[in-house]
């Protein structure tokens, strides 16, 4: 008997990844909880349905969502992960010894004590010395800081669900406003390729650019998401994430990464035509 675990990822295409076995299955107050074994991906998280990340590529995602701020902010301490339960970005944060604070905002207490039993991988580092735990919704917890973070990641499930107000352009106001006077947002930003992905990037798109000064978009290939080709947003006060980049500053750190280095930086910034055509029709308001 042969297992597959299916995602719809349009009307008329879908996606699947042989499964050997069902490791958890529950419902929480916020969504649907799974985790699924595979040969081929590993482990995987899904919620509602919509995967979330496999052991084989979640490397991709968290190296990029983590390493591209943080190469072009020159000291950054204070960092705000909205959404991440699963602990992939804040394990990539840990690496930094110059980082003093980590503060999760997590709407979903079991999808972290999910991950912490069978994602040890991504959750790790929840319990570094410089992680908070805050169980809370991330639209009302950014309302209330002020001038308080150097960074802030948002690793948000899609914009439906839980996750509809972290597409909002009050929740990026309020970044903004959380953020110091220097500071820098991320955020996953869909997928271009399909259009029912595309409008909801163009939407995220449009309500960055009128909520910061500098908005830039970059690109990885993720095997698992819809397409593959993921984008991810650059939101910043101050600092450009290429000409503020210096790649020997963070070279010295020495860390090693599987994805991420400062040429694939540079290069992620460079889209496809269809790309920057989507972008740009945002832009121009
Ligand atoms: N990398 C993943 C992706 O793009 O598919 C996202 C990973 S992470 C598991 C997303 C997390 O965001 C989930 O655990 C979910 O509970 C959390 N989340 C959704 N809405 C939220 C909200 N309003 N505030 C805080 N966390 C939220």
């Amino acid at each position: 008997m042969e297992l597959w675990f299916t995602e719809k990822h349009t009307d008329h295409v879908r996606f699947s990844i042989q499964v050997d076995r069902q490791l958890y299955s529950g419902q929480s107050e916020f969504q649907r909880i799974d985790i699924f074994d595979s040969p081929e991906f590993g482990r995987f998280l899904t919620l509602d349905g919509y995967m979330m990340l496999t052991e084989k590529d979640e490397f991709i995602y968290h190296e990029m969502i983590v390493h591209v701020p943080m190469a072009v902010h020159p000291a950054a301490k204070k960092v705000l992960v909205i959404g991440g339960g699963d602990g992939g970005a804040v394990r990539e944060l840990t690496r930094y010894p110059g980082i003093e604070q980590i503060d999760l905002v997590e709407i979903d207490p079991q999808v972290v004590d999910v991950c912490k039993k069978y994602l040890p991988q991504t959750a790790g580092k929840l319990d570094d010395r410089r992680v908070r735990i805050f169980y809370e919704d991330g639209l009302k917890y950014v309302r209330a800081e002020e001038d308080a973070y150097d960074l802030i990641i948002v690793d948000s499930t899609d914009p439906f669900g839980p996750g509809e107000g972290l597409f909002t352009r009050e929740f990026y106001g309020n970044c903004f406003k959380a953020l110091k006077a220097d500071g820098l947002m991320v955020n996953q930003h869909e997928s271009p390729f399909y259009p029912v992905d595309a409008e909801a990037m163009q939407r995220a798109h449009k309500r960055i650019v009128e909520s910061f000064p500098i908005s830039r978009v970059y690109q990885a290939h993720i095997p698992t998401y819809p397409s593959g080709h993921w984008l991810f947003g650059f939101a910043s006060k101050k600092y450009h994430p290429v000409r503020d980049f210096d790649p020997q500053a963070w070279l010295a750190l020495g860390l090693k990464t599987r994805y991420y280095n400062p040429k694939l930086h540079v290069g992620a910034f460079a889209l496809p035509n269809y790309v920057n055509a989507l972008l740009e029709e945002e832009e121009k308001g």
